[in-house]
Order: structure tokens, then sequence, then C-alpha cells
């Protein structure tokens, strides 16, 4: 009979890091207000492919992983083991540690650099889903800068290699426990055994095994310099998500029924198509806008307008505020009451709807969703309140996401390409249809990620 198989995520993070040059270990830096390992071992936990975790980690790090692991709820991590002076020695504590799974199990190893962490959902899924095929896997990016083989002595080129096969190795690798245990079973009888990585064992002793490529991602980079970390932290806070990542369908959309939904701003545009939809599907949705007499931009006013729904309906699922006003024009040209009137819409209306949702949402354990732009990336010329506010909207979404987690709310933003709206029609007058989105599409593909379990994330609407 076929044995179950289960997948064993192995996080090294033994490593001393000397090339950062800091007095840190490179995995217990913080990016973002958490260590590094923190972020690594919760895209593994989150995970649905990964079974377990095994941290291999130093003596040095053993205190702060356990605190980690234990305070942060990880629980597929089952061990935290110390690892070699070398990586691969860290590698086979891990291949060691697992023996005993394989009497019952059909092992599947996928390690990764703790110091690796933005890789993506995708990659890990991919990765184990080629395990399925083949015995050991890679994850590659092409090369994009030519790559030089240089004499050392001589300090000049030896060689230039054919950039159209080269490729940048990065990690999760995936091995069946056995193919990698064999590897090593050789290799260790080898006396000029030398490796960096773990694919390189089985392709130099297992010569006949097929090494499968899945496609790496350029921001799936490692930690090994100090200035990685600053590009990291700017990776990570720009980071979003593709609405197709989150499934739109009749059925998740029949979830609605029942449940009570607040827009503001849900009397045109993106909020107003919400409400239809959601009301198509049996919800309970509620427009809130200034054409109904509540300014977001009033907190008081906010308050009251919850109160009066929750009380009307038993309680608040969701609420999404889609509010914002955009006029083209330098600061320097807007008169102040223009400027007091901007800021109080587009940001301080996001704090208010917030703030006044907290109760409501920790009770019903719902979500808060928040409406941003392309532009928050980098301010944009003509219209800098709304850009900065858009900014400050993704910012406040991660703050909150975090700081709610506890109390089970979720907080989200989409972040929708250029959209057919009045707001945008206002703004920039006759656009070419088909180089806008509808503002419907981006209505569902809202009410979809208001559907799902994700926190936390700014999710971007493209035209397909
Ligand atoms: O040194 P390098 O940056 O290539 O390390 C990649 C990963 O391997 C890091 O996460 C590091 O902690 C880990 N490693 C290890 N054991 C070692 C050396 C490195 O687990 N002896």
């Amino acid at each position: 009979m076929k044995k179950p198989s289960r997948t064993v995520a192995v996080i090294l993070a033994a490593g001393r890091g000397e090339r950062t040059g800091l007095e840190k270990p490179k995995q217990l830096l913080k990016l973002a207000g958490r260590p590094i390992i923190e972020h690594t071992i919760d895209a593994f936990q989150r995970n649905a492919s990964i079974d377990e975790i095994l941290v291999v980690t130093n003596r040095d790090c053993t205190d702060a992983i356990d605190d980690i692991v234990a305070t942060q709820r990880f629980t597929k991590v089952k061990s935290v083991i110390l690892g070699g002076s070398e990586r691969y020695e860290s590698s086979l504590a891990a291949i060691v540690a697992t023996e005993h799974l394989c009497r019952d199990h059909s092992v599947k190893l996928v390690f990764h650099d703790a110091v690796r962490p933005l890789v993506s959902d995708r990659i890990i899924s991919d990765v184990v889903a080629a395990l399925d095929h083949y015995s050991a896997v890679d994850v590659v990016v092409p090369t994009t800068d030519t790559i030089i083989s240089a004499d050392p002595i001589t300090n000049t080129i030896e060689f230039i290699p054919d950039r159209s096969k080269l490729r940048n190795g990065q990690t999760p690798q995936g091995f069946a426990h056995e193919t990698i245990k064999r590897a090593y079973e050789i290799a260790l009888k080898d006396k000029d055994f030398k490796t960096t990585d773990d694919c390189g064992v089985v392709l130099k002793y297992l010569p006949s095994e097929k090494i499968y490529l899945v496609r790496g991602e350029q921001e799936n980079i490692k930690l090994t310099y100090a200035g990685d970390l600053q590009i990291m932290d700017k990776l990570l806070q720009i980071k979003t998500r593709k609405s197709s990542d989150y499934p739109l369908n009749t059925q998740t959309l029949a979830q609605l029924k029942n449940k009570v939904m607040v827009v503001f701003g849900g009397t045109s545009g993106i909020g107003a198509d919400m409400i239809r939809i959601a009301t198509a599907h049996q919800g309970i949705a509620v427009p809130v806008s200034r054409s109904r007499g509540v300014d977001i931009s009033d907190l008081q006013a906010v308050q009251q307008c919850l109160q009066e729904i929750k009380q009307r309906h038993g309680k608040i699922d969701y609420v999404v505020n889609t509010a914002a006003v955009l006029s083209r024009q330098p600061l320097a040209n807007m008169d102040y009451a223009e400027v007091t009137s901007a800021i109080g819409i587009n940001y301080t209306g996001a704090v208010n709807v917030a703030l006044a949702s907290f109760e409501c949402l920790s009770e019903s354990k719902g979500q808060l969703l928040n409406f941003t732009s392309s532009s928050y990336t980098y301010g944009r010329a003509l219209y800098s309140l709304y850009s900065s506010a858009k900014a400050a909207v993704v910012n406040l979404t991660q703050a909150l996401a975090e700081e709610w987690h506890p109390e089970g709310i979720r907080v989200n933003c989409i972040n929708p390409e250029r959209t057919d709206t009045p707001m945008r029609k206002r703004a920039f007058g006759v656009e070419p249809q088909n180089t806008l989105l509808k503002s419907e599409e981006v209505a569902t593909h809202s009410l979809a990620v208001l559907l799902s379990s994700t926190t936390g994330q700014i999710v971007d609407v493209r035209k397909k």
C-alpha cells in the first residue's frame, strides 16, 4: 500500500551571517518590526501544502527562536534543532531528524533559507506540487546580469557563459527524503566533498536524477548584506496580491446571504456596485454617503450611523470604505478649505471609519476593507493630497491588520487600476473606455476579498 505523504519545511537558520557586518545573526534582524525568521516561518505556517516545520539553528539563536515559536502560535513547528558550522551540516541534521517519519510516510523535505522572508505562497506550493513528479526540485530566476568567470590571479576575464542558459538559484529546494539522504550518503564518502546547496549534492552524486526547475521571483531575495534590509523593507511595504488569488464564483458570492455590509461612499462608483451585487446575493447592504447625511471626516456622524445600523440589523459583518475625493491641481493653488477637506475625507475619514468600526467588527469577527490607488507607491504631481493619503491608507491597513489580529478582525485594502467611476470622470474627463476597468469588476473582486480569510493584504485589481 502507498504510504501517506508528509511535507516538512526545513528552515535553515544556523548561519552566523558574518557578511552582513552586523552584530546580530541576520535571521534575527528586524524587518517591518518582526525578526526576519518570523516572516519566513509565517510563510510556511500559512501555506496549505506544508504539514510541519522544522527549524535548524545555532546555540546563540535557540532561545530567541523558541520564544518566537511560542508567542506567534506557529502550530506547525514541531522542533527546533541545532545545525552545523557549514550549511550542508544543517541540512544533514534535518535529514536525520526527520528519518523517523519515513516509517509511516513518504516524506517530502522542503529546505528554505531563513533569510529569504519574502518567499511567496505560490513558490512554496509549486515546489511541493512538483515533488509529486520529481524527487528533486530547485527554484530559479533568469540571470539578468552577464555572468563572468574571472581569473582571480590576473583579475581578467576567463570566459563568459551563454546567459540564455543561466539562472540564479533561490530556495526553497525540495526533495524526496530518500533521494537527498542517499545523495549525502555518497557525498560524505568523497574526501573532496564541498557544497553550498542541496541540489548541488544531488546533481553531483546522483547524476541520473532529474532536478526540476520551479519559477522563482525577483522579490525572493536573500539577506546577505546590511543594505539588503532596506530593499526588503520596501518590497514588503509595497507587497501586493493579485485579485486572481481570490476565488470568484457564484458559490463564493452566495456566502453574502444575510451578511450585513456597510459601504461608506456606497451611493456611487465601486461602492454602489458592491451594494447592488451584495443585495442581489441576499446580503444586507447599507450604503452611507455625504449625500445621505454622513460625512466620514466627522467621527461622531460615523459612530452614530454605525450604531443605528447595528441596532437595526443586530450585527455588522463588513465595513467598506470607498469614499474619496480627487481634485487635480497643484497643492500651492488649493485654498486651505480644499486642503483640509481632501485630507479629512481621504485620510482622517479612513481613520474615523476604522475607529468607529472596531467594536462591532470585534463582535462579529468581521472585516474592514479600505481602498487605495496605484499612486500610493509614488507621489503624483497634481494630486499630492490624494496619492499621499492613499499611501497612508495602505500603511493604516497593514498596521491595523496586525493590531486587530488578536481580536479576529481582518483588515485589507483594494488597489484598483484606473477605473471608470464618476470620481475619475470628474478629475480626468473622457478617457478611452478600453483602458479603464469597469467599476462592477472591481466591486466583484472586492467582495471576493471580503469573503476570503486573508488579512493585511493589499490586493491589486488589474485589467485583464
Ligand atoms: O550563508 P548563507 O547566506 O548562504 O546562508 C543561507 C541560509 O543557510 C541562512 O538562512 C543560514 O542561516 C543557513 N545556514 C545554516 N547553517 C549554516 C550556514 C548557513 O543553517 N552552517
